[in-house]
């Protein structure tokens, strides 16, 4: 059985294979074992995965018990699963089902010892990677690197756009950490309309849930929540400390 110290020592210990879609998903995911998680997460990254409405999920881990309870999840479900380093203390896991497997594998690990300029430039490459396995529209993706290539915050960006846009549409931000170029980009728009469609086919008792969490999205990056985590974690890096895991609760 894998544990968390083997998580902290060597983090692609948690990869997994995909070995095809167990049902019932819902049951599995939310059972109420792994809740830490939170709703939106499961619902979002897990759920949609397992039931195919979604290829490939992507999510930033608060800690190795995070990782551990992913792993749980997609070796119960069948998911592929994927761990990488994308800075010196942060952490990505990917959760596929086969198709954007094998792309998802190929995702290096990243760290600023690299060097300045060439973790940029590898910041650029894994962005536009993830952009293709997750889904996201062309011009999103295109102004995540513009930001990246400027040393401009994206989430600033994002909260500043909203605070003056007016008609944003909450479609336009569609899963958790996603961020439209703009607050009513037709693209993401129309891939927020495509999983309201999905799910309404799925499992329609979610609908309303979904709804209501993708309106927690956009309503995160207006108050500029994205921006202070953020900051939060930088700190804690800078202080070798472990970053609070706001979302585990004590079992
Ligand atoms: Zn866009």
């Amino acid at each position: 059985m894998l544990d968390i110290l083997q998580i902290a020592v060597d983090h692609r210990k948690a990869d997994l294979p995909f070995r095809g879609t167990v049902t019932p998903v819902k049951e599995t995911v939310f059972s109420g074992a792994h809740d830490g998680l939170g709703r939106a997460r499961l619902l979002e990254d897990i759920f949609m995965v397992s039931a195919g409405i979604r290829k490939a999920a992507l999510m930033h881990p608060f800690s190795e018990v995070e990782v551990l309870w992913y792993h749980e999840l997609a070796s119960e479900l069948g998911l592929g699963m994927a761990v990488r380093k994308a800075g010196s203390r942060v952490l990505k896991v990917y959760v596929s089902g086969m198709e954007k497997e094998n792309i998802i594998r190929r995702i290096p690990d990243l760290d600023e010892s690299m060097g300045t300029r060439e973790f940029i430039i590898a910041q650029i490459a894994l962005a536009n990677l993830t952009g293709e396995v997750l889904g996201y529209p062309q011009c999103c993706v295109s102004s995540f690197v513009r930001h990246l290539m400027d040393a401009t915050d994206q989430d600033e960006g994002a909260m500043e756009a909203l605070k003056v846009h007016p008609a944003p549409d909450p479609r336009a931000y569609f899963v958790d950490r996603f961020v439209p170029c703009r607050p009513d980009c037709p693209g993401a728009v129309k891939e927020g309309k495509r999983l309201d469609q999905e799910l309404q086919r799925v499992a329609p008792e979610l609908l309303p849930e979904y709804r209501e969490v993708r309106k927690g999205h956009m309503e995160d990056v207006r108050s500029g929540a994205i921006v202070r985590e953020k900051k939060d974690r930088d700190r804690a890096i800078e202080h070798e400390r472990p970053v609070k895991t706001p979302s585990v609760r004590p079992k």
